[in-house]
């Protein structure tokens, strides 16, 4: 942590997982020795996964005013957009013009979507819950009688999309799923066992898994190598790209921020990324989540902190009455709906303050 004031001034750009659990990680490891300053151009912090699951959450949506957790948590918070940083200066600039000075700065403002093909049903940030309702109410009607899931990237939201297509499934009537992937197998990025274990259910929902194959849409089919696969419905996962800030690099042909093990911003000198902003390829709240807590240990005692290592562990909800765990240590505990080390207790305990 810098030494240039007594309280290291630390700036974090963004308002959800990532952000929010960097602020509680930071707290439990530097305490006072940090003021920090949450800039966040929503007033809201809203949990994602439970709008995008569109299955009743143990802990229902999470829709919370940043104002009451900065205030919880003693951080300041500015409500605004930052448009640009300046590293040297070591400031960032707010797209209403005023600069905010930092020791050191944490972007934690996600990526955008884009939509991967014209026509289908996309699953992305803007979550489009309702039309997956739409469609399996159609299902159930039986109006609907064939469902093509695709995922134009191994980059992304995927689990989502495994979601929805074991939810299309349940929807009281015969229909026929697809999932096409450019993934070898299912959520490859979450290790052998899980695959087996989505692969099974995947199998027992009577769902085709098509692997390896970078699927184009064309005339409201599914263009896969070697034919094509038609479908009443497509629904697609969007593809993945950085939300520029200047004065920040942006890598690759995705435009997400290139960090190192421990956060860091490559080139940049305390400067580091958490989340989905940063060019790790799975995107999932549990790696935002642990994203933030190295960022948060590299910022207290960057002598003795822990790299990332992902642990890449997600519930695939499947239908309310079987959730499936997968990846590492999965079935050590419940599913977990909210993720954060610091984060899922921390909601927990409002969730109990208001019920009480
Ligand atoms: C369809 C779908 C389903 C998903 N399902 C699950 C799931 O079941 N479980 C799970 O764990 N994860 C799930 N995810 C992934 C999860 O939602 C993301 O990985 C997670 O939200 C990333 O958190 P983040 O804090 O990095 O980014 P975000 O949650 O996107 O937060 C970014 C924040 O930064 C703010 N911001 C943006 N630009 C600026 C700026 N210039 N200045 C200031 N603030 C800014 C935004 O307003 C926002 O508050 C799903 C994602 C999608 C799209």
């Amino acid at each position: 942590m810098p030494t240039s004031s007594p309280t290291a001034e630390i700036v974090v750009v963004g308002g959800g997982i990532a952000a929010l659990e960097l602020v509680l990680a930071l707290r439990e490891a530097a305490g006072d020795r940090v003021h920090i300053t949450l800039v966040a151009a929503q007033p809201d912090f809203v949990l994602q996964p439970a709008l995008v699951a569109a299955v009743p959450s143990r802990h229902g949506a999470h829709r919370r005013p940043l104002r009451a957790i900065a205030d919880d948590l003693g951080v300041t918070l500015v409500q605004a957009a930052v448009a640009s940083v300046d590293p040297v200066g070591r400031r960032v600039v707010l797209r209403r013009g005023d600069p905010l000075p930092y020791d050191s700065l944490v972007l934690a403002h996600g990526a955008q979507t884009v939509p991967a093909f014209e026509g289908v049903i996309a699953l992305g940030g803007t979550v489009e819950s309702q039309e997956l309702r739409t469609l399996r109410e159609e299902i159930a009607g039986g109006r609907v009688r064939s469902v093509a899931f695709v995922a134009p990237s191994r980059a992304g939201w995927l689990v989502p999309l495994y979601d929805a297509a074991l939810l299309a499934t349940k929807s009281g009537h015969t229909v026929r799923v697809s999932l096409i992937t450019r993934e070898v197998r299912p959520l490859e990025a979450f290790g052998a066992e899980a695959s087996a274990t989505v692969a099974a259910a995947l199998a027992a929902a009577g769902i085709d898994f098509i692997a390896g194959q970078t699927a184009r849409v064309v005339e409201g089919d599914v263009r896969v190598a070697g034919g094509s696969i038609s479908a009443d419905r497509i629904v697609a996962l969007p593809l993945v790209r950085g939300l520029r800030i200047a004065g920040i690099p942006a890598g690759g042909e995705f435009g997400l921020i290139p960090v190192d093990r421990f956060g860091r911003v490559k080139g940049l000198e305390d400067v580091y990324a958490a989340g989905d902003a940063t060019d790790y390829p799975v995107k999932h709240g549990s790696v935002a989540g642990q994203q933030a807590d190295a960022v948060a240990a590299a910022i207290a005692a960057p002598a003795g902190s822990e790299p990332f290592t992902p642990v890449l562990r997600a519930t695939l909800l499947a239908g309310t009455a079987a959730p499936i765990p997968v990846g590492d240590g999965a079935g050590n505990d419940e599913p977990a709906q909210v993720p954060g080390r610091y984060l899922a207790p921390y909601l927990r305990g409002a969730d109990e303050t208001v019920a009480a």
